[in-house]
């Protein structure tokens, strides 16, 4: 007997039917005898949905207030698997992620929890029932107003209840049946991984590949939750994320793979700074106006100067969604840093390769833009880590390389990968 938290992602309770087949799964667990706290998402594409209605509404929607419309969405699924739960002979109680004690940051769209205070949680799993909580929200310490976590954020809130309570594992069910060595939407013969270390695993998740929110990794890793990714459409065992060195000792140094897998991310856009003058300072007075406005950044290249102008370019990448205030940030500034003119480039894609093995065999470097070479894709931009590599791509060769750089490493599995459901939004 333990304690366990299942989170149910959107594709898992898109209708009726789902509801109900996780409520029976929920059951399941707790008839044989565990303790169950679930954390669910919105119904299906609803949190796209909501952000489409707030667009045609105002252009610009409030941060407040379209967090106030988002966590709507989650209010919805914990109420209805609650009932159906019920309906199951089981006691059932749902609670707001600010009812559930989840403590954040203000920030509006991508707020961090900074405490957990399950106590109602806690009572209502003493009490016999399981204890349904609306995920990818909280309330904001500060302002006491309603936040979310930012997309994909319900993973989060699972792992951070998971650690509070102190749970025995965290489980994340979703539409395939765990991690694969690429997205199975995009590379049907993309191979399950069975166990992933959270180093590689937290490069994959910040490289794009959605199937965990990158901040859950992070907190799973710092608190030392157990992580298993599996679908709520089979019984099968799905993809354990493990401490690094638990995943050394137990996959032995010889057996490891060098690559874990290709993510990719159609999220990103990128700012050419053109012009700039090219003297000690400028770079500082760039990146300073956009860290200024919050941006977070990713890539980063600065071109040689021409000699003739003694000017040169800076591009940079960042999320698609805080293009307009960097975009606004950087206009700015224009008359100090004296550059020539902005480009917006939203049509771009990144691909990442990730391997812990990277660090010690050479050569992974020239197969990847091998790959990509052979496949006609003209590289943009590239990053690396110590375990990872990434370029920028056009977004219409993404697919493409990804597919190309998967069957250069041989991840390619011989049977197709099962995507049980959702529309991949
Ligand atoms: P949920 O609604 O359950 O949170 P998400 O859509 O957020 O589900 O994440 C699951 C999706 O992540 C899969 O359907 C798949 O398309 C995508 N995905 C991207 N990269 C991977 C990967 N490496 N392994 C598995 N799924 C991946
Ligand atoms: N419903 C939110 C989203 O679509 C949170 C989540 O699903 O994790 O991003
Ligand atoms: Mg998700």
């Amino acid at each position: 007997m333990g304690l366990v938290v299942q989170k149910y992602g959107g594709s898992s309770v898109a209708d009726a039917e789902g509801v109900k087949r996780v409520a029976k799964r929920i059951t399941e667990t707790r008839r044989a005898g565990h303790d169950v706290c679930v954390v669910v998402s919105a119904m299906g594409d609803t949190t796209d949905d909501l952000l489409d209605l707030a667009q045609q509404v105002s252009p610009m929607p409030p941060a407040r207030e379209l967090d106030m419309l988002l966590t709507s969405g989650e209010r919805i699924s914990m109420a209805l698997v609650a009932m159906a739960i019920e309906t199951l002979g089981h006691q059932a109680r749902s609670f707001t992620g600010s009812q559930a004690g989840v403590i954040t940051d203000s920030a509006h769209g991508r707020a961090r929890i900074i405490d957990v205070t399950p106590g109602r949680i806690r009572d209502a799993l003493d009490e016999g029932a399981v204890a349904i909580v609306a995920g990818f929200q909280g309330v904001s310490v500060d302002t006491k107003d309603i936040t979310t976590l930012g997309r994909g954020g319900s993973d989060t809130t699972a792992v951070a209840l998971a650690a509070a309570l102190g749970a025995d594992v965290c489980e994340i069910y979703t539409d395939v049946d765990g991690v694969y060595t690429a997205d199975p939407r995009i590379v049907p013969t993309a191979r399950k991984i069975d166990r992933v270390s959270s180093e590689e695993m937290l490069e994959l998740a910040a490289s794009g590949a959605k199937v965990l929110h990158l901040r859950c990794v992070e907190y799973a890793r710092r608190y030392g939750v157990p992580v298993h990714v599996r679908s709520s459409f089979t019984p099968r065992e799905g993809t354990w994320v493990v401490d690094s060195a638990s995943a050394r000792a137990e996959g032995g140094p010889v057996e490891q793979p060098i690559i874990s897998g290709v993510a990719h991310d159609r999220g990103e856009a990128k700012i050419t700074v053109v012009g700039v003058p090219d003297k000690p300072g400028t770079a500082a007075q760039i990146f300073e106006a956009v860290a200024d406005a919050g941006v977070n950044l990713d890539m980063i290249v600065q071109n040689v100067s021409a000699a003739a102008t003694g000017r040169t370019d800076v591009s940079f990448t960042l999320p698609k969604t805080e293009g307009q205030t960097a975009v606004q940030a950087l206009s700015r500034v224009q008359p100090v840093v004296a550059f020539e003119s902005l480009q917006y480039d939203d049509q771009i894609g990144k691909v990442s390769l990730v391997g812990a093995g990277m660090r010690s065999h050479p050569g992974v470097s020239a197969t990847f833009f091998k790959a990509l070479s052979d496949a006609g894709i003209n590289i943009e931009m590239i990053t690396t880590s110590e375990i990872r590599i990434s370029v920028v791509t056009r977004a219409d060769h993404l697919d493409d390389a990804v597919r190309a750089v998967h069957t250069a490493f041989d991840l390619d599995a011989e049977e197709q990968a099962v995507v049980h459901a959702g529309t991949g939004r």
